[in-house]
């Protein structure tokens, strides 16, 4: 019989190992920083295009390698950092697999120029799908370069499967992120596409932290330190008003290591139980020492998990700091002699100049007097939201009055609009500040105000955005929003549909942008956090499709923009949101599929009283 059993040749091996280790232009970031951290660089570039599908190139200043070593290198279990088996229990580099270089050469196109300190000519090797095409001397600084070119050229599935260019510079980014903020001993850059996204210089952990996060971060960390015989942490929590609704600045390193652990996580979050905002996640970047021989983190090329010796007894230690270190912040300010005075005061204080408190008093009150027209606090609600005119009876009028039993012809089903029209602006009254009721020939319906108002402005938003912008109102004094890199590639795609829902921009750095216009309805306080509320919806779920971004778009801003529950609506307002609910095309839910109103015909209530 013929055998059917055969070695695999190394080039289909190798392909098979880097399914493993390479899932996304992202693995390579990561894998190549790696190497450069652990060769003892101290400036690290990176270069993307076309969000890594097209180049991921890391050049770093740190050891190098002979030529000999760098044509072992692209061999698979080749590695310099561990050479027998007890190794693997105390491991102080990020790599030690020797698999990733094989990996990715087995993959894509890869040339890697290096050099030694001892040497003065360096090794230039170009491989493509694990054939290497050339091996020559070249001239070359002392440290590796090695760019990675169309990353699954020979596995086209694989290619075809990469996410858009914002989903997958976002993982480029994420990983990015975890390694500079490992190492703020080293100086980082990231270009993408020519643009300079981060440029970290040497610093301490505050100031890399501030770097990455946006110098707003600044105001909003707490210093934690913790020393006992079996761990040491070290870092900086956010303080909890900060929480956000997305988990983004959440970083916890062991060793140097990123690494992610559900269970330690549950133990800060309890730390903070009853200071967060429902909802809302705590940040924080938490450095643990441990004794490498008291950690396993041989489980998973790619995966970030680690299991520890002693879970419950880092559990409580890792709680204890934290709380101690939210106890000390409440009473008072923390202070840190490392910082950078440059960092002392947030962006807004900065700009303005120091103004003493005032009281406002209304000389013209006269408690006597009818009610004054006053601008209500939200003003913005009486505003462009309800400029529907009556236009002819809308087609969803029908089957929300459930009327076409009871009504047979047209006439009176016009009556019956124009009936209700005058029923409601006579009677409807507001429950607790939060329903609006009305009756209605055969029923009553209750409408939660808020839920009411967020569909309305959704689909005015998705209407704006899509065909028809806006109005802007024009700020007097601009306001400079701080912004994070995240933050700002996210408003590079909003930039236009925002700018339709009646924002407008000045300038923009990688920091920060300038608003000097903003939407008919609303105000600038409420301009921070609606903008800030958008970002970590972007954060939270990033669209694959331009209409995927409009909707979400219009759902952050709608629903942030919409009026709250518990505030006091007049008469005619009511009546408006009421009106301009049916207009929209679907009433019947909110656009994060919540029921809107209820309807509560004679019938029902007859039952009732059965
Ligand atoms: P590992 O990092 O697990 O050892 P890699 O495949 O990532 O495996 O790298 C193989 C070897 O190549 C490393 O052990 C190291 O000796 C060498 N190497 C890789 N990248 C660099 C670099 N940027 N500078 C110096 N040496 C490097
Ligand atoms: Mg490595």
């Amino acid at each position: 019989m013929k055998r059917r059993i055969q070695l695999l040749p190394d080039h289909v091996a190798n392909q098979i190992a880097a399914g493993e280790v390479v899932q996304r232009p992202a693995s390579v970031v990561k894998e190549l920083i790696e190497n450069a951290v652990d060769a003892n660089a101290q400036h690290i570039n990176l270069l993307v295009k076309d969000a890594g599908k097209t180049l991921v190139q890391v050049i770093d200043d740190g050891d190098g390698m002979t030529d000999t070593d760098a044509r072992l290198s692209l061999e698979r279990h080749a590695t310099s950092k561990i050479s027998k088996a007890e190794d693997l229990f105390k491991i102080h580099t990020k790599g030690f697999r020797g698999e990733a270089l094989a990996s990715i050469a087995a993959i894509a196109h890869l040339e890697m120029k290096s050099k030694t300190d001892d040497s003065d000519i360096g090794v230039q090797i170009n491989v493509e799908g694990s054939e290497v095409s050339q091996q020559i001397p070249t001239v070359t600084p002392t440290g590796t370069s090695i760019a990675v070119k169309n990353l699954f050229f020979n596995i086209p599935a694989r290619r075809n499967f990469l996410k858009s260019d914002s989903v997958e510079l976002k993982h480029i980014i994420d990983e990015f992120q975890r390694v500079a903020l490992a190492h703020p001993d080293i100086s980082f850059k990231m270009i993408h596409n020519g643009n300079e996204l981060f440029n970290l210089p040497q610093s301490n952990l505050r100031q890399r932290i501030v770097g990455i996060m946006g110098s707003k971060s600044n105001e909003k960390l707490v210093p934690v330190s913790e020393d006992t015989d079996l761990i040491k942490i070290r870092g900086f929590i956010g303080k909890p008003e900060f929480a956000k609704r997305s988990r983004g600045e959440q970083f916890f390193f062991v060793n140097n290591r990123f690494i992610k652990n559900n269970y330690l996580n549950h133990a800060i979050t309890m730390a903070y139980e009853g200071l967060l905002k429902d909802k809302t996640h705590p940040s924080y970047f938490l450095y643990l020492e441990i004794d490498s021989e008291r950690i396993d983190i041989n489980i998973h090329p790619t995966k970030t998990e680690i299991k520890f010796d002693d879970q419950h007894a880092i559990y409580s230690i890792l709680q204890s700091a934290i709380k101690h270190s939210l106890g000390q912040f409440n009473i008072a300010p923390s202070l840190d002699f490392e910082k950078d005075s440059s960092f002392e005061t947030s962006y807004r204080q900065h700009k303005n100049p120091a103004k003493l408190p005032e009281i406002e008093v209304d000389r013209d009150f006269n408690p006597f007097k009818e009610e004054k027209q006053n601008p209500r606090p939200q003003a913005s609600f009486q505003q462009s939201s309800f400029q529907h005119e009556k236009k002819a009876v809308p087609s969803n009028w029908e089957d929300l009055y459930n009327v076409e039993s009871a009504i047979a012809d047209d006439q009176q089903q016009t009556n019956l609009f124009e009936d209700k029209q005058v029923e409601q602006s006579s009677k409807s009254f507001q429950l607790n500040n939060k329903y609006i009721v009305t009756p209605f020939k055969s029923g009553v319906l209750m409408m939660n105000q808020h839920r009411a108002h967020f569909r309305i402005l959704y689909e005015e938003l998705l209407k704006n955005i899509t065909e028809q912008p806006a109005a802007s109102q024009q700020l007097l004094f601009p306001l400079e929003l701080s912004l994070n890199v995240h933050s700002i590639e996210i408003f590079k795609e909003l930039k236009e549909s925002l700018e339709n829902t009646g924002f407008s921009f000045t300038k923009m750095t990688n920091q920060s942008v300038v608003i000097n216009g903003i939407p008919d309805m609303i105000q600038e306080s409420q301009v921070d956090q609606i903008i800030d509320e958008l970002f970590s919806e972007f954060e939270n779920e990033i669209p694959e499709t331009g209409f995927e971004s409009n909707t979400i778009l219009a759902k952050s801003l709608a629903k942030n923009m919409a009026i709250k529950n518990g505030i006091s609506l007049k008469e005619d307002e009511q009546q408006q949101l009421i009106n301009s609910l049916f207009y929209c095309k679907d009433y019947l839910q909110t656009p994060d599929d919540k029921q809107i109103f209820i309807n509560l015909s004679v019938d029902d209530i007859d039952k009732k009283f059965a």
